[in-house]
């Protein structure tokens, strides 16, 4: 295993300025342009920079060394499925999978598979889960804080499965080297394989001591908390997607959240593409003269001018009160006049209805 500490001649515990002015002075001492240089020792010092300056990698080689499991070293996919971490005495079975086996069948076929490992990445499941959200919400947006019980990754440990600033023992299943040889029987003669061993996931090594918040699963199955940010405008059964908060999986990426919506009606207002539309009984006279009525939208109650001689099937339409759209401009909001028509007159109503008559109206 390399040790990206003694490359860079600095301790364990060294800061990251210490590890910055070590790196610097060792790139300016191999550099392959200098005379003197040398590239196969720049690109060490490099590689033990680029882990070591960065805070996440770093405290992944500290427990895993140079073989992260999220790295591009770890390989394999089928195998281990249901792995579970508090059985670390035993044996999990291994459920053969097509996926992650390298295929060693000699120079012939050497460079098709291209003799590295195949990289498959496990990853948690998706889940999917449904919330209601008010009318005005979907129209405006909302930020909205949802519950959910669902395997996620630890915090104790960040996933790692580690207990904190415990040291990591070598696999005793694959002495260390993180895949096991496998000898199949095919059609082309004995292919021997190797298998990602299945007790390391092919790390090679295994934390002495668990977490023990997650007994070394490095997953919880617990109660979260997720900020969901819901876009304004969003319709009844669309569906969001929030990368990452889905199924967390030992030493994998966790899986997607759908989240569907449905959007409650509103009592007097429907939307219509990116209009608003409600309807307003206006009373005859009102028609005739022209009248002030007020008017709930959704921005507030908002008084609006009938105007005098309006008709049967005439609309209002207030401009920009309507859907937000892109570029900050809404759509707008269309009331639908409705004309009331008395059913019953009374004696000196009718008198003036008659008079009305007379003049042609
Ligand atoms: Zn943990």
């Amino acid at each position: 295993m390399k040790n990206y500490y003694d490359t860079l001649g600095i301790s364990k515990s060294a800061s990251k300025d210490e590890i910055k002015k070590a790196f610097h002075k060792l790139a300016h001492k191999y550099h392959p342009d200098k005379s003197g240089g040398d590239e196969a020792k720049f690109k060490e010092v490099n590689e033990a920079y680029q882990v070591l300056h960065d805070d996440q990698k770093r405290s992944q080689y500290d427990t895993y060394g140079d073989n992260p499991p999220s790295g591009g070293g770890y390989g394999g996919a089928g195998g281990f499925e249901g792995f579970d971490f508090s059985n670390f005495g035993g044996f999990g079975n291994q459920s053969s999978g097509g996926g992650g086996f390298e295929f060693d069948l000699g120079d012939m076929f050497g460079g098709m598979f291209g003799g590295g490992r195949q990289s498959h990445a496990r990853r948690g499941n998706d889940l999917q889960t449904n919330i209601n959200i008010d009318f005005k919400d979907s129209i405006f947006g909302i930020e909205k804080e949802i519950q959910i019980k669902k395997p996620s990754t630890c915090n104790t440990c960040k996933g790692t499965g580690a207990k904190h600033g415990t040291d990591l023992e070598t696999c005793t299943q694959c002495s260390g080297k993180g895949s096991v040889r496998n000898i199949q029987r095919t059609i082309l003669g004995s292919i021997a394989t190797n298998v990602t061993c299945d007790k390391c996931h092919g790390v090679g090594k295994i934390p002495k001591s668990p977490c023990e918040h997650c007994r070394g699963s490095g997953v919880v199955n617990e109660s979260r908390t997720i900020k969901v940010s819901i876009p304004a405008g969003i319709q009844n059964g669309e569906t969001l997607r929030i990368n990452g908060m889905g199924e967390a999986i030992s030493l994998g990426t966790s899986g997607d959240l759908y989240i569907r919506l449905g959007v409650s009606p509103h009592k007097t207002i429907v939307r219509q593409k990116n209009d608003l539309v409600t309807s307003l009984s206006i009373k005859l006279t009102d028609a005739l003269l022209g009248a002030q009525y007020a008017i709930e939208t959704l921005d507030g109650s908002i008084s609006v001018t009938i105007p005098t001689g309006t008709r049967v099937g005439d609309d209002i339409v207030l401009k920009n009160y309507g859907v937000p759209t892109s570029h900050n401009k809404r759509g707008n909001f269309i009331i639908k006049l409705n004309i009331t028509l008395p059913s019953k007159l009374s004696k000196s109503a009718k008198e003036i209805i008659e008079q009305l008559k007379q003049e042609g109206i």
